[in-house]
Parts: structure tokens; sequence; C-alpha cells
């Protein structure tokens, strides 16, 4: 009796418990009946126990829960738990029905939850992300997605059904809608730009991010899609309006320019000083001016990705000697020291020579710009990892530290009277640094107000593989130039130029007569204005190299277009923007009456001094000259054009003579060319076999006039076609 009375006690107290329990309980039977019918159940079911324990459970009423019931008491059906999902009006319920061994047999035992706050959270935080404008698909970590926003829908042209639950990468569902030649490779940014062509032209800001959990833990990752469309758009015309408006500002530029040196330079008879004076000052706008548009095209072609960089190793070294020869006059007049302090081992940078020039030339030209009361200018270079930092010091008024952060952005200029008086366009910086972060470097500044400032940038270090390819070096020779331009004005200035460096000049106007007076003239060079009113330049270039009576002439086309690359591909020998250079205009004429005309040396020695001297003595006697300073160097020069004759040192970096004489001579192509060996150095007897073909030897210290004899007898004995 005491044992029923405490067996009663127990159930009592589980009973007690589990009306207490905020979860409804049901259990049924091994013959599905209901047994247990919690306090909690009644009310989320809205069922009495009267109305149910004791019944077969079809008695719940809740069709979707018999069914997941019956399931579970099926004789050998799985034993995991079946969730099921009972919406009301106003509530969300998830049963979780499993199964239990009731003495040897099966029966079901089933939990209720009401999930209607926790739906709610969901439905709400669903709203948010799907009323954002920016695209959201989350992927679990098998790359499952498990969540899409309308606006990743709309975006990506899908249904949320065909793609949730799916394993389907990022970058498979991008592909399916992005533009040709789209590459999924993971390309270290966390921030990509993707095309898309479907559904819709769209430019898409696609970012992922990890989702971790609060121990850490990677749950996986969600991605950003940000529609950038218009800014892209907006940003496109904005560049191809700077560019329009700054080729049309070119042309008459090139014409007011060009006269007033010519006025300036006396051409048009004498001026007297007040005239003098007055041209000084429009000349001085007009360059400033000449130097804005350059500036403000500069920009353009950069942030439309128009920019072509020749990337080759650069000699910082040398550019900077470069740079402070170039200022040499202004320093001098300004009472300021260009000095430099750069390491002998310094290696070669990988770079573009130009490019590279104008940072160097820019930074230092601020140097002593801003540095009103003179002082030293200190270039310094130095080997950071796999970096080479150059740095650019001066004693001028310095920075505050709030400026420094804005100064690398377009038009930024400190504000205050002395750099307001100084005048520039505050372009040059923000041009600096999107140069060499194009070529994979960076820069900076640190300044102190009122002691100075440093601004330094860093490049890459070249790789071995990288070679650069020397070009011929300039010679003056006389002869017949066709100028070819619509804007009688330009012709005639470009005349100008020429006559007055010993050229004959035939001009022609348009297409057709351009044609013909090739034909007829043979000139040898042609100065080629692209834009031409009876027909297009690029036609007239084309005719010009198909035809084996013109084909020959070299042809230097002068553009306002930044068309450089499409010029050479179509067999231009030479390529010049406009506004006119003077200077570059002879330099590149020269050349190309050079390449014409007189035999070409290639002048190959580590040492630069004797390059140099080479150069001077052989230009003297109407040589063209390609300088290289390695064997790899020589390789390139030569694979772009075979020298008459070539001049080489022995001991050399790089790739050394040896090799090259023996890249040379196992050559079919290149074996004839002959070739003078320089050295000073102590021959290495185990190869001396190589050193047999070679054409001749001379010792250094040599006397240049020694070695031309020998160039000359050598390209006298061996007469090769074409020269
Ligand atoms: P600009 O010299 O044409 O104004 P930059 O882009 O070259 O344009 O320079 C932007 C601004 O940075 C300058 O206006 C000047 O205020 C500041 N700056 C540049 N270099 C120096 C320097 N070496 N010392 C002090 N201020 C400088």
């Amino acid at each position: 009796m005491a044992r029923a009375t405490d067996e009663r006690r127990s159930f009592m107290h589980i009973r007690a418990l589990m009306a207490q329990t905020s979860e409804g309980l049901i259990a049924t039977g091994p013959a599905g009946e209901v047994r247990v019918f919690n306090e909690t159940a009644q009310q989320l079911l809205g069922k009495s126990r009267d109305e149910v324990v004791g019944k077969p459970y079809h008695a719940l009423g809740e069709p979707k829960l018999e069914a997941a019931i019956e399931r579970i008491m099926r004789p050998r059906a799985r034993r995991d738990p079946q969730r099921v999902r009972l919406t009301r009006e106003d509530r969300t319920l998830t049963a979780t029905v499993a199964p239990y061994m009731c003495g040897d047999d099966r029966a079901a035992v089933v939990t209720i939850r009401d999930d209607t706050a926790l739906e709610g959270y969901r439905k709400q935080a669903e709203a948010i992300l799907a009323s954002t404008g920016d695209g959201l698909i989350v992927f679990d970590p098998d790359e499952v997605v498990t969540y899409i926003n309308p606006a990743a829908c709309d975006f990506i042209g899908v249904k949320p059904k065909s793609v949730l639950g799916k394993r389907k990468s990022l970058w498979d569902l991008l592909d399916m809608v992005a533009e040709e030649g789209f590459d999924p490779a993971y390309d270290g940014s966390q921030v990509r730009e993707v095309r898309l062509e479907k559904p819709a032209h769209r430019i898409l800001d696609v970012r992922t991010d990890p989702v971790l959990d609060e121990s850490g833990g990677y749950l996986g990752f969600v991605a950003t899609l940000h529609d950038v469309t218009a800014e892209r758009e907006v940003s496109q015309m904005k560049n191809e309006f700077v560019s329009t408006v700054s080729h049309e500002l070119r042309t008459p530029l090139t014409s007011i320019k060009g006269y007033i040196d010519l006025i300036l330079e006396g051409e048009a008879g004498e001026i007297n000083d007040i005239q003098r004076e007055f041209l000084s000052i429009v000349k001085e706008n007009s360059d400033r001016l000449v130097e804005l548009i350059n500036d403000m095209l500069d920009i353009s072609r950069i942030e439309s990705g128009r920019i072509h960089l020749k990337v080759q190793p650069l000699d910082l070294a040398d550019m900077a000697a470069g740079a402070a020869d170039t200022f040499a006059a202004v320093s001098e007049q300004s009472g300021h020291r260009i000095v430099l302090k750069i390491p002998p081992d310094l290696p070669r940078v990988a770079g573009d020579r130009d490019r590279v020039g104008q940072v160097l030339l820019n930074f230092v030209s601020n140097a002593i710009k801003y540095s009103p009361e003179g002082g030293v200018v200190t270039i310094r270079a130095k080997l950071e990892d796999d970096m080479v930092v150059m740095s650019i010091s001066d004693q001028g008024i310095g920075i505050e530290k709030a400026d420094q952060k804005k100064l690398f952005t377009k038009f930024y200029r400190v504000d205050s009277s002395l750099t307001r008086e100084i005048g520039g366009t505050g372009l040059g910086l923000s041009i600096c640094k999107s140069i060499i972060e194009l070529l994979g470097g960076r820069v900076g500044v640190r300044s102190t107000p009122g002691k100075g400032s440093t601004f330094w940038f860093s490049l890459p270090v070249a790789r071995k593989d990288l070679v650069r390819t020397p070009a011929l070096e300039g010679a003056g020779v006389g002869g017949r130039v066709l100028v070819v331009d619509r804007n009688p004005e330009v012709a005639n200035l470009v005349e100008t130029y020429l006559v007055r460096q010993g050229y004959e000049v035939e001009k022609a106007y348009s297409s057709s007569e351009a044609l013909v007076k090739a034909r007829e003239l043979k000139p040898r060079v042609i100065t080629l204005d692209v834009m031409l009113d009876d027909g297009d330049g690029f036609e007239l270039l084309q005719t010009l190299k198909d035809d084996p009576e013109t084909a020959d002439i070299p042809v230097l086309v002068l553009s306002i277009v930044c068309d450089e690359g499409r010029s050479c591909r179509m067999g231009a020998a030479g390529y010049l923007e406009k506004p006119i250079e003077k200077s570059r205009l002879l330099t590149i004429v020269n050349d190309l009456v050079g390449s014409v005309a007189s035999p070409v040396v290639l002048v190959v020695d580590d040492d630069r001094s004797i390059v140099s001297l080479l150069t001077a003595t052989l230009k003297t006697k109407g040589f063209s000259v390609i300088a290289a300073y390695d064997g790899a160097e020589a390789m390139a020069a030569v694979r772009k054009r075979k020298p008459d004759a070539m001049l080489l040192d022995l001991q050399m970096p790089v790739m050394d003579g040896y090799q090259v004489i023996e890249a040379i001579k196992t050559d079919d192509e290149l074996r004839d060319i002959p070739i003078v060996i320089m050295t000073a150095y102590q021959i290495d007897r185990s190869r001396t076999d190589i050193l047999g073909m070679a054409d001749t030897k001379v010792d250094k210290p040599f006397a240049p006039e020694e070695l031309l004899n020998r160039v000359e007898a050598l390209l006298a004995s061996e007469p090769k076609e074409g020269v």
C-alpha cells in the first residue's frame, strides 16, 4: 500500500513538473492512444484533456502533426525527430515528433514550442534585408545558399527558390550573367568589380565577408552586391568630357605656343624689350595652360584606364642624376643645392621610364618650389624588402598634419598666402600617386611645418627576366620631310622647326595630296596628323605601308588623340602628341632619318661613361647608336632592330659578353652582325672558343678613334643588304 502511495506521489510530481514547462508535451502509447497531454499543450492546441487523453491521436485535430506521428510510429521508420510547423492566424508553433520505446513497442513523443516571437524577429530581419538596395547572398561553409534578398535576385535575375538550399558558389551565380571574359579567380581583394550583361547591363561592386559566431567559428560568408553602374557611367562621361575639351584646347594652343616661340627667337624680325617682356608673359601663361591641360588629360587617362605603361627595368640612381641635371639651372638660380645619397648597389626597379621620371621631377620641382629660402634638396634611395624607396627631402615651408592626408587628392593645395603666391594646379601629386600605384608602389609624405618635407615613393625591384629594350639615339642629318596636316598653321610651324634643322620640307593638306607626294618625292620621313578632311589619317598610313613604293618611309604620327598603340600597330615609326614640343619632334625626326640613312652600331657595356663616350664619338662620324648596359638589353635591342655592328664588353651583369656572342653567332638570322670585343680583363680561357666567333678585339683602355677605325673597316669589308 505504501508503495502504491509512493508511485502515485512521484506520478503527481511529474505531472506537476510537466504542467510547469513552457513547451507542450504529448505522448502516445503503442496503440496510438494519447497518454500525456500537458497544460501547455492544451493551451497551444486549444483542446482539453478530456477531448484527447485516452483517444487515438487523430483526436488532436492537427492533420500535419498526425501525419508526422503516423510516420514516426511505423515499425522500422527512421528514428530522427521530425519537425512540423503548425501555423495559426496569430502564432507559429513548431512541433518536434520523436519515437520512444514503450516496453517493446514504438510510440511517439511530441514537444510543441511557441515560435511566434522568434518568427516575428525573423520576418523583421528579412524585411530589413529585403528593403536594402544592395544585394545580399548568404552562404554556409559548404557554399550552400541559405539566404538571398530580393535585390540580389533582381541583379542576377533568379528566383529565390532556384538557388536557396543549392550548392552554388558566388562566382557560379555571377558567371551566369557576367560579361564575357569574367575571371572568377580570387584576386586577393575583398571587393571587386563585376560587369553584368544580363538581365540588365550593370556594374556591381561585389564584396565578400566571412560570418563568424561569438567564439570565432566560421559560419559561412555573406556577399554584398552594390550597384555602381550610375557612378561609373557618370565618371566615364566626365572623363570623356575632360578629354574632349582638353583635345579641343590643344589645337589652338599648338599654334599660339609655337608662334610665340618663333617670335621670341627672332624669326619674325627684331622685337624690342617691352615686346619681349609682354610676349614672355604670354608664353609663360600658355605654358601653364599646356601644363594644366596635360595634367587633366593624364588624370582622365588614368581614371578611365587608358594609360599605357611600358614597364622595364629602371636605374633609379641614373634617373635621380638626370633629375638633378634637369634642375641644375633652376636650383642654381633659386639658391638650392641638390644632393644625391644613393647606395651604389641599388637594384633596378620595374617601372615606366617616362612616368617615373614625371613623378621624380614633380617631387623635386615641388621641393624647390615650396622652399622659398633655398636650402638643400636631398634625394635618397634604399632597398626595403623587395621594394626600392626613393625619397626627396627639402628644408622648406613644411605641411601641417591635417593637410598631409589630403595632399594626394585632386586639386588639393594647402591654403596659405605663400602657396597662393607660388601658384599651381594641385593635380601633380594626385597624378604621381596614381602612376606609382599603377606600377605596384606606394607614395607618402612626412613633414614638419616650418622645417621641411620628405616625399617618398616605392617601386618593386625588377625581376631578373625583365629587360629594357634600348632604342636608337638621335643623329641629325638633313633630307626631305613630308609634313601632312590639314591645318596650314600647324604645318607651317612644323616646317619652320624642321627647316631650321637643315631639312627640306614639303607640305600636304589632304590624304590624296599626301599620297601623291609620298610616291613622287620619296621623302625620308613623313609627319602625319591623323585628322584629315578627306579621310582618316590611319587609312592613309595603311595605304602607305601597303604600297611597296612607300612602305619603307618612316611615318611619324602627330596627334592630339592618345592613340600611340594604334599608330604603332599600324606601322608608324614614331608617335608624338600635340601640342608639339620642338625638341621632341627634332629628336624623333633625326632618329628616323638616322635609322634609314646611317649604319647602326649597338654599344654594349655596363660602364655608362664608356657607353656615352663611344656614343658621342660614333655619332660625330654619322653612325646611329643604340646603347645597352648588359647582355640581356643588348639581345632585346638586337631582336627589335638588327644593328650593322656591335661593340661588346665581356664582363657584364645579368648576361655577359660571352653569352651574347654565343647567342648571336649561333643564330642564322643574326650571325652576320660583326662583333668587336672590348675588354680590359683577363680572358676566360675556358671560353676562348666563343671568343673565336667574334670578329675583332680591342683592349681597354683604347682610343675611341682606334675603335672607330675597326668598326669602319668591318663595315666596309662586309657590305650588307639594306644599308
Ligand atoms: P601644385 O604644386 O601644382 O599645387 P601638387 O599636387 O604638386 O600641386 O601639390 C599639392 C600641394 O601640396 C601644393 O599646393 C602644396 O601646398 C603642397 N606641397 C607639395 N609639395 C610640397 C613641399 N615639398 N613642401 C610643402 N608643401 C608641398
